[in-house]
């Protein structure tokens, strides 16, 4: 499986941490000498860099990487994205939609409007806008179109919870918008895969907790929650299938998670 991954370049978003750096070093475990070009793009470009490094501690230099500064919440920068790339890594075949983030645990009353929008810009817009930019690229392939979009969703976009009304509303937004495309390309050989991780530990509910570690700890109790690695494996699978093969949408739980 790891062949059909041979010559690919592929953009993850959100790889500085987390599932998207795990999905970075996935990638290139699986297909070490395949020529591979890794895309890596958040905000943190010096954490990406380092990601970097640690793929090449890892596989040695046959994957190339391009750490990539990118903030998904600002439409221009998107735009730009493409363009902004070295000619030889514009060629993109598969987009991970990853990036994302939970900012607040707030009854619907108490909802900071700023934590609505960021929440909405980053894991919504930044999400379709990152998706309007590389499927062309994929559309104007000369087979009619092909490439995959692989879009982390989550758990809370299927059942919602109390004080996540927003967050689960961003979640269910990405699942419904994965549904519509995968339908509108129907006619092309595009994937377009949604992910939903349950608990998974990384910086995320650190985030969630504007950076109480004890709070964020406090999520995880009782539950041994899925690692980054997990869900990394299950998005490589993906992308590793026979062409017409679409694993259109997976839920991932922990074992124990209700
Ligand atoms: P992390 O907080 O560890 O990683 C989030 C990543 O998103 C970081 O690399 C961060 O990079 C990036 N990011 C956040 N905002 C932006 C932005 N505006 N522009 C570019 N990149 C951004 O969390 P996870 O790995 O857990 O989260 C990854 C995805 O998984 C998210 O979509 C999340 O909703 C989803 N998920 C997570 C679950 C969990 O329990 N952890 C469960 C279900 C889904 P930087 O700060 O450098 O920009």
């Amino acid at each position: 499986a790891a062949k059909r991954l041979t010559g690919k370049t592929i953009v993850v978003t959100g790889a500085s941490s987390g599932i998207g750096r795990s999905t970075a070093l996935e990638f290139a475990r699986t297909a070490p000498q395949n020529g591979l070009r890794l895309i890596l793009t958040a905000r943190r470009i010096d954490t990406l860099k380092e990601v970097a490094a640690d793929i090449a501690k890892e596989v040695g230099d046959g994957v190339k990487v391009l750490p990539f500064k990118l903030d998904v919440s600002s439409s221009a920068e998107i735009k730009a994205f493409v363009g902004n790339l070295p000619e030889e890594w514009r060629n993109i075949d598969v987009l991970v939609n990853n990036a994302g983030l939970v900012k607040g645990v707030a009854r619907a009353p108490e909802i900071d409007e700023d934590d609505i929008n960021v929440m909405f810009q980053t894991n919504v817009t930044g999400l379709v806008n990152m998706t309007q930019v590389v499927l062309p690229i994929f559309l104007a392939r000369p087979d009619g179109g092909h490439g995959d979009i692989i879009n982390v969703g989550s758990i809370a976009g299927r059942e919602p919870y109390a004080g996540g009304s927003i967050y689960c509303a961003t979640k269910a937004a990405v699942r419904s918008f994965s549904e519509s495309l995968r339908k509108e390309l129907i006619a092309t050989r595009v994937r377009v895969i949604e992910i939903d991780p349950g608990q998974v530990e990384t910086e995320f509910s650190v985030i969630r907790f504007y950076g109480d570690k004890s709070k964020a700890d406090a999520v995880y109790a009782g539950v041994e929650p899925l690692t980054p690695d997990d869900i990394a494996e299950v998005i490589v699978f993906n992308a590793t299938r026979r062409e017409n093969v679409v694993v259109a949408d997976t839920l991932i739980y922990p074992n124990h998670q209700a």
